[in-house]
């Protein structure tokens, strides 16, 4: 540390320099996250200096927590449930976990060696939570649809098994496992069933409004006894907001693990405030309305990004169901690499050789896409050029 501290406006300097080295938005498309509302910047600085790990203090706050857990419990078919705000998706799936774990103990089920059920597209964070609670994770096959196949789930079930984990919107591929079917299959053996909609939770609600063919997901499919959504990405909010939401207050349970601070339902202890005001300010100025509206939107960019690659020649390796765009592009590698040095971010895939994912969100405008095509398009034939001449 500085012997003596720097002015306000020498430490205001250094910081616009280290932003201004961020990506700017307009050239993301690998994430999830997007730019947050301004309506939502605008209350997480006003609530900058609030602490959920304090209800005593922060009355207020908390007030607006739960009336945002009763937003989303809403939008997910459960005005009667439970839940609470995370810092993410990670906290959210995990919480999940241990109220699995609470469930079956509670009820003489738990093994000592447990499972749980997920299939390969599930999302890395149950790698930390299953590495972190010593759950044993039993990984399933995918069917050609790239979804958690209700058959092999069946048959990965034993006496061991937790919970099964499907996932409502792969961050990966935008591929949404068809949750009914999971749950079918689950009824008779009473098994805990998790969603994990982090990256669908705010788009598929407002798609089937408008009329897309995407199958339900939430509380309204029984059997479901938890969800994870996170208003951080499609749902605009400030980093961090996730949010785990259970069917019921005996779904829950968290409280057995958190011996002594009943006030404390989640991992973390000190706790920002300013997501959950953050989250409520955004719900409230948007509506289900505005949500829809941006939905079309970011469909209809989808679209136009599908059509402008196809007119390029370039092959999707399959029909986005969300604003997740997985495209084949010969040394994919190679020429991500290339578009990162010319400002351009995306990702590759680890499933499929050669394939480019986009994520279409907020951010990612029809002229986001304009510029960006063409320089996908520049990126690969300097590629294929350069491997030509080697
Ligand atoms: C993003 C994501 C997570 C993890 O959420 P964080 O907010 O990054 O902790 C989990 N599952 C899915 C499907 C996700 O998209």
């Amino acid at each position: 540390m500085r012997p003596t501290g720097l002015p306000v406006t020498a430490v205001r300097e250094e910081i616009a320099a280290a932003l201004a080295e961020d990506v700017p938005w307009s050239r993301v498309l690998n994430s999830i996250c997007t730019e947050p509302h301004p309506v939502a910047v605008e209350a997480a600085r006003a609530a900058a200096h609030t602490n959920l790990g304090d209800v005593r203090i922060f009355r207020g706050t908390k007030r607006v927590e739960r009336k945002v857990v009763s937003l989303l419990l809403e939008l997910l078919g459960r005005p009667q449930g439970a839940g609470s705000l995370v810092s993410g998706g990670t906290e959210a799936n995990l919480l999940a976990v241990l109220a699995a774990r609470g469930d079956a103990l509670r009820t003489g089920r738990l093994s000592d060696r447990p499972e749980v059920v997920v299939g390969s597209t599930v999302h890395f964070s149950f790698d930390k939570i299953f590495a972190a609670l010593g759950v044993t994770p039993v990984r399933v096959p995918v069917d050609d649809g790239l979804r958690l196949a209700p058959e092999s789930v069946e048959k990965a079930l034993t006496e061991h098994t937790l919970a099964v984990v499907a996932t409502a919107g792969s961050s990966e591929l935008g591929v949404v496992d068809r949750v009914d079917d999971i749950a079918a299959v689950l009824e008779p053996h009473g098994v805990w069933l998790h969603v994990d909609a982090a990256t669908g939770g705010f788009v598929i609600p407002f798609a089937r409004e408008l009329g897309l063919p995407l199958p339900r997901f939430d509380f309204s499919v029984d059997g479901v006894r938890s969800i994870t959504i996170d208003p951080h990405k499609y749902g605009l909010a400030n980093v961090p907001a996730g949010a785990v939401l259970f069917r019921d207050q005996e779904a829950r349970q968290a409280d057995s693990f958190f011996h002594g601070t009943p006030a404390h339902t989640t991992f973390l202890g000190t706790r920002p405030g300013s997501a959950a005001v953050a989250v409520y300010a955004v719900l409230e100025h948007l509506g289900r309305e505005g949500f829809v509206a941006i939905t079309r939107t970011n469909y209809e960019n989808t679209r136009h990004l599908t059509d402008r690659l196809a007119e390029a020649g370039y092959g999707l390796i399959i029909r986005p169901e969300l604003n997740i765009v997985v495209v084949r592009v010969p040394n994919a590698v190679e020429v991500s690499d290339l578009l990162d040095t010319r400002g351009w971010i995306v990702s590759t895939s680890k499933r499929f050789e050669d394939a480019v994912r986009i994520v279409v969100t907020r951010h990612v405008t029809r002229d986001v896409i304009e510029e960006f095509v063409p320089a996908l398009i520049r990126a690969d034939h300097d590629i294929r050029a350069g491997v030509a001449e080697r």
